[in-house]
Order: structure tokens, then sequence, then C-alpha cells
């Protein structure tokens, strides 16, 4: 037969792992919503992307204005030597234009070089961010997979315990429980406190000698005279 005060101590046992379990699911619970490094890799990710898009633009413009001049100083070329001009003024004044349009290509080609050497940085570091989200998205899955295999077992835990926890309170009296849930409200969810060598656990008084007997015998439910709660002695 178990006495009045060991009733609610294997109440507060199971109460307390309840607590302890609903933590730890909550926990998890807020692991499995969010994950901020992914997030902030991901928005790098984008930000890569837009910084790629100006330097490709230009690349592209320097380009075509490559083709441009050089489609110009092919028909620069084609007359001033098919042999149709012949007005050496006008002959000076084709290979002026031959001259300028080749220094203008050189200059564009070394632009062109270095437009090149930018994008392919860009484009290493756009590669480097793409990868480091994949590898977080992939360790992400799994420990998603390990979170939820935890959480299932809390959960199962405490379906277990809800059933435990019915059948202890078949030994605990209505009134005895409504001062148990009274004084586990009150205090941090521990209302009974354990006596070790005549001192409380709950908040450290030293008990006078005849109220730690009381306690021992476990008849009646003794109150700490400090922290009120109910006290219980294992031995
Ligand atoms: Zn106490």
């Amino acid at each position: 037969m178990v006495s009045r005060v060991e009733s609610l101590y294997n109440l507060q046992l199971i109460d307390a792992e309840v607590d302890e379990k609903r933590r730890a699911l909550a926990q998890i619970e807020v692991q499995l919503e969010e994950d901020t490094e992914l997030l902030s890799a991901r928005r790098k990710v984008a930000g890569e992307e837009d910084r790629l898009r100006e330097p490709r633009a230009e690349l592209r413009t320097l380009e075509l204005d490559l083709e441009g001049i050089a489609s110009k100083i092919v028909g620069t070329k084609e007359v001033l030597y098919g042999g149709r001009v012949t007005n050496p003024k006008e002959l000076a004044g084709l290979e002026r234009e031959l001259e300028y349009l080749e220094r203008r290509q050189s200059d564009i080609e070394d632009k062109t070089l270095e437009a090149m050497a930018e994008v392919e940085d860009r484009e290493a570091s756009s590669r480097e961010a793409n990868e480091h989200v994949r590898r977080l998205e992939r360790e992400w899955e799994a420990m998603q997979g390990d979170l939820r295999r935890r959480a299932g077992e809390l959960e199962s835990r405490l379906e277990a315990l809800e059933k435990e926890r019915g059948r202890a309170l078949l030994d605990v009296c209505e009134e005895d429980l409504s001062v148990y849930e009274d004084l586990r409200r009150r205090k941090g969810g521990q209302a009974i406190a354990l006596l070790k060598n005549g001192i409380c656990q709950g908040c450290g008084l030293a008990l006078p000698t005849s109220l730690a007997q009381k306690v021992r015998r476990g008849q009646d439910l003794v109150f700490c005279g400090s922290c009120e709660r109910i006290l219980h002695s294992l031995t």
C-alpha cells in the first residue's frame, strides 16, 4: 500500500517527465520550422546572380561594339585597297579612318578581356554560393529526418506518460490532487520536496526532528514551513 505522499510523488515524477518531454518537443518544432543559415545562403545566391547581370550586359555590349568595328574595318579596307579611290587626299583620309578604327578595336579588345575576367570571377562566386546552398540543403534534409524521428519518439513517450498518469491518479484523492496542483503551479512545477538528513531539498530548511519523523512515517501530508512544499522521505 502506497502512502498519500508516495502517490503524489509518483505523480510528480510523471508530471516532471511530461514537462521535460513537452519542452524538448516544442524546441524541435521550432527547429523544424526555421533554418536561418539556409535562408541567408539562398539570399546570397540571389545577390550573386544580381551582381552578374551588369558585367554580363557590359561584356555583351563590348562584343557587339567589336563586331561593329570589325565590319567597319573590313569595309574601310575594301575601299582603301579596292582601287576605286585614287584621290590621294581621300586615300589619306581613309588611312586615318582605318588607324582610328584599329586603335579603337584594340582599346575595346582590352576592355573586353577585363570584362571577361570580371564575369568569370563573379561566376565563380555565384557557383560557390550555389554549392554552399546545396550542401546546406543536404544537411538540412538529414537533420529534418533526425528531428522528425526524435519528435516521434517524444510523442509516443508522452502518450505512454499520459496513460501512466491516469493510473497514478487512481491512488490520489481529490483533495490531495488539488493541493498538489496548486503547489505545482506556484512552485515551479515542484509540489513535493524530498527530505534528506532532515533538510528540505526544495529550500534548504532544516526541519525539527519530530516533524522529520512525521514525514518518514508518511501517514499525513507534512508541509515545509519555509517553501510550503509537501515533504517526502524516500527512506
Ligand atoms: Zn522547503
